[in-house]
Formats: structure tokens, sequence, C-alpha cells
């Protein structure tokens, strides 16, 4: 499963050499949010649409505009382009529209489109993969006739920002990266071909691969091997933990990804450094392949994050880091950021030229992350560090999990914002008189399906140590009394909600396969049962 957009590289024909049109891309809805002003910088890319299922739509094939007589061979062009492809049923139409507008008025003429090429994403695991379909054309008017948001590109401007981005006001997307890339040497991720990746910007090369994790099922291996293109040779080693020919970050792999992991560990050089964020093992998972395919690697870490991994990190060479220590790949400069919240000792990495920030589990590609109370994750931590990540002002968020973030500081501010919404509920519920677990996650997710409470849980006790933690109980809230009532008092409460779901499920689907739902039904009445009596034993006893 995939869903596909269209994209076009308009080549400019009046200069020599390739000179292609970028668009200002459309900002994701506003996350405004009181005291918090961050705001990402302008991003260009290729001039691109959706290509929407038409789903029994019949197309309608007459003229995409009045002004510009070509559009109907556009029209057919890319129809017959993608039929080939095996891709039938968009509406072809009104993406090319939506194309044409975005590159000109409609009265500049561009040559009929050609088919370039097909760019299929890698499955990050978390969303659809967004299949690329490109054509080119030509443009051969004066440039001037094209309207503001648009900007002209050559291969050594798209590359000049990509690696020095901090210079620039603005930013370059992956698509324009990949069509100014045609016209300079192979990238990184050609020397992994048989394993689906992405090289943006140049030089990291984002790689998901299978690992225990839910519900991505994929960590994401970060390959920092800086191009020659920006060299910042530092004079002074002595200022490094550590320095390196590469760098990998979270090698969490299980499965037929070891035999990949194990593929690309040889393929490096081998003074390769080994970056942790954490040490859930769906990050370390890997690190026995590492060792065997390069016993010289070096680990790197926070002593938290050592600590809790014992002996799975045996036979490497470890070097505690933090935030603030400088590391240095292939003479350039990558810093380490503390970043706690997920874990008391989750650190990420920046590379400031490129402006790539991988912030291990502090962010998702899809959805808010975990924090894990067991291992000192909490929500002071996690909102200070959100706000640091803030201040940094990245280009792009690599997270372990998902496809890469273009709008960071709207990602963000965005976690801020539910965050802070959700613990102005909990508020309210607690001066409404809610002093138990269940009696707060009943008033708070009051919306939410019974069976889904449990997992809030979790949330709910982050929230309520926060708000402790900045003196904003009132008095009279006692957190021994909470902590007491998240044990057991909970489950009881929510056993006979959640077990009702749960038997009513397999009744709902009772026609479909009789047999498997009661015996299902039978089974869950028989565990509430058996429950049940264990608790009123203990109670009497
Ligand atoms: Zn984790």
């Amino acid at each position: 499963m995939a869903t596909y957009q269209l994209a076009l590289i308009v080549k400019n024909t009046n200069v020599e050499g390739f000179e292609f049109l970028v668009t200002k891309q459309r900002r994701p809805s506003e996350q405004a949010l009181e005291g918090l002003n961050y705001v990402d910088k302008e991003l260009y890319d290729l001039p691109s649409a959706p290509l929407a299922r038409i789903d029994g739509r019949s197309l309608n094939m007459s003229p995409i505009s009045e002004d510009y007589e070509g559009s109907l061979d556009v029209a057919k062009i890319v129809t017959s382009s993608i039929q080939k492809l095996g891709l039938k049923g968009f509406d072809v139409i009104d993406a090319i529209s939506k194309i044409q507008a975005q590159v000109a008025p409609a009265s500049v003429a561009l040559t009929p489109w050609r088919y370039w090429k097909l760019v299929e994403e890698t499955d990050w695991g978390l969303q659809l993969p967004v299949h690329t379909v490109i054509f080119m054309t030509d443009f051969y008017i004066d440039k001037s006739e094209v309207p503001g948001g648009r900007e002209w590109l050559n291969s050594q401007t798209t590359m000049d920002i990509l690696v020095q981005w901090g210079a620039h006001s603005t930013r370059i997307g992956p698509l324009a990266a990949l069509a100014a890339s045609t016209h300079v040497p192979d990238g990184l991720v050609a020397n992994f071909e048989s394993i689906s990746g992405q090289e943006y910007p140049p030089g990291i090369v984002v790689l998901p691969m299978k690992s225990v994790t839910f519900p991505a099922k994929k960590t994401n291996l970060v390959i920092f091997s800086p191009p020659e293109l920006s060299p910042q040779q530092a004079e002074d080693v002595s200022r490094y933990a550590a320095t390196g020919d590469v760098l990998i970050c979270d090698p969490g792999c299980v499965g037929v990804a070891r035999a990949e992991l194990a593929q690309i560990v040889k393929s490096l050089p081998r003074k390769l450094l080994v970056f942790l964020t954490h040490h859930h093992s769906d990050h370390t998972d890997g690190l026995p392949v590492v060792r065997k395919n390069n016993p010289e690697a070096v680990l790197l870490a926070h002593e938290a994050t050592f600590r809790r991994m014992g002996k799975a990190t045996k036979g490497f060479k470890c070097i505690t880091i933090d935030g603030g220590s400088k590391l240095l790949i292939a003479g350039h400069e990558l810093e380490i950021i503390s970043a706690p919240g997920h874990t008391d000792g989750h650190l990420a990495i920046y590379d400031g030229a490129t402006g790539t920030l991988v912030v291990g589990d502090h962010c998702l590609g899809k959805g808010s992350s975990l924090l894990d109370r067991t291992s000192g994750g909490n929500m002071q931590d996690y909102l200070q560090t959100t706000r640091r990540l803030l201040d940094l002002g990245p280009h792009t968020l690599v997270p372990m999990h998902g496809r890469p973030n273009l709008w960071p500081a709207h990602m963000l501010t965005g976690y801020i914002k539910h965050r802070e919404e959700r613990e102005s509920k909990i508020l309210i519920a607690i001066h409404g008189g809610a002093r138990t677990a269940y009696q707060i996650i009943s008033t708070v997710y009051a919306d939410t399906p019974v069976n889904l409470w449990p997992a809030a849980l979790n949330n709910v006790v982050l929230h309520v140590e926060h708000l402790d933690v900045n003196h904003k109980l009132p008095e009279d809230f006692s957190m021994e009394k909470f902590h007491r009532s998240c044990k057991s008092p909970f489950i009881v409460r929510c056993l006979p909600a959640v077990s009702m779901f749960a038997f009513q499920r397999p009744l709902s689907r009772l026609n479909a396969n009789p047999t498997s739902s009661v015996i299902s039904g039978i089974s869950v009445a028989m565990l509430v049962g058996a429950i049940a009596f264990y608790w009123a034993k203990r109670k009497d006893g």
C-alpha cells in the first residue's frame, strides 16, 4: 500500500546548464501557542500535487486551462506514462492543474511534459509511503514573468543550501535535492541498493530497519557520512569526545535486518563510531552484529544508558558523552544534545551544517512518544528538552521511528501544545474533586473508548507528577494516595468496562467466524470470573 503524487521539474532553457524551478511549500496548519514564537524557515521544493484516487468517478478529459492549449496533451502524456507504471484510477487532471497553478500563470508557455522517473519512498512503518511520479518540462519565456514564491536553482546552489543551510534564508526539500543530485555523483544510499532508505540532506542516510518496536515495527538506522562538500577540518582534535570516519545511530534491528546491518557495517570505513540515543532494546539489538563485523567500532552513549545496558556493551570500547560533547566525523563536526524526557539518559545528535537533528525517541514520525518512567523519563524534562530543541531551530528532525519531519518548529510546538492542553484538563478534573487515577481518567478521557484507558494511565501519572513538581496541585491532593490508586484499584475499576468491550467485539464478529468468537467470548468471561474470584478471596483474606 502506498499513496502517490505527481511532481514536475521545470527546466529553464534561457540559461546554460541545469537550472530548475522550486516553489514555496505550503506550511502545515498553525500551532499558535502563547509565549512560543518558533516558526520554520520557508521550504522550497519541486512543484507537486497528490494523485487522488478517482474511485468510480469518470475522468474529465477536457483541457485543464483554456489559456494553455497544451494542457490536454499533458493530461494524455501523464495518463499514458503512469499507466505504463501499472498505475490506474487517479485524478490526473486535478494534479496537473494544481501543479500548473504553482508553476506559473496559465499564459506562460511550457513544452509538453515528459516522464522522468518514479521515486518510491521507503516504508517508514508508521505512515504509508508516498511514491512520486516525476515529469520534466522546458520553460522558454523570460523568467521575470514567473510571480513570487518561486525560485530558480541549479545543482550547485541546491547543494550549497543543503550543506550550509544556516547561511541561507530558505530551506530546500528532498525532491529538489534529488533533482539536483542527478547532476552530481551518486549519493551514499546507492551503496545500500538492496536496502530501501533515504539520503537527505547529502551525507545523512536514514534506513528504516525491522525491529521489536510497536507500532512502527522499524527503527531508523541513521548513518552520518559527510560528503566532501564542506569539510570543516578541525585543527585541535582534543576538543572532541571522539573522532571517526563515519557514525551510525541506534542499530536496533532484529531478524532479517541483521544481515542487512552486517552488510552496511562491512561496507563502511573501519573507524566507525556507534552513537546510542538511549538504552531501549529496539535501539541496541543490532550491537552484536556491529561488534562481529567491526570489532574496532567505538560505542558512544550517556552514562545512564551504559549503566542500564550492563553486559550488552561488552567487547566494545565505550566513551561516555553528554550534552555539549562534540564529535568529529571525517572532518565534520557533530554536537551531542542533552535530551532527557523519554529516559533520563536520552541524547540527540545535531549536525549544525545541514541543520539535521536526530532526536531519538523524543519525537515520532507520527503521534507522540511514550515516556519511560521506569528509566527516569518524566514530563518536566520532556517539556524542557522540547523547548531546547526549538531553540536550536533545526532544518530537519529525524526520529528513530517513522518519516523524518521537515517542519520541526511546527512539530515540537505541537507536542508542547498537546501536552499542555492535556495537563490543564487533568488539573481541571483535580480541582473538580478527582483524586484517584480512575476518577481523573474517567473525566479527562470520557470521550475515549474504555479499552484505551489503561494505556492512558502512564501519561496521566506523568502529568500529575509534573503538576506536583511545579506546585500546582491543591493542598488536599495526596500524591501517596494517587500513586496507590494507580495500581490494583485502577485495574479493578477498569476491568468490567474493558472486559465488556472485549466481549462485545467477538459477539459482533459472530457471523464472520462463530466458532472462534464463541471461544474468545467464553475465554474473556472465564478470565474476568477468575480475576474477580481472586480479588474477592484476597479482600476476604
Ligand atoms: Zn525508546
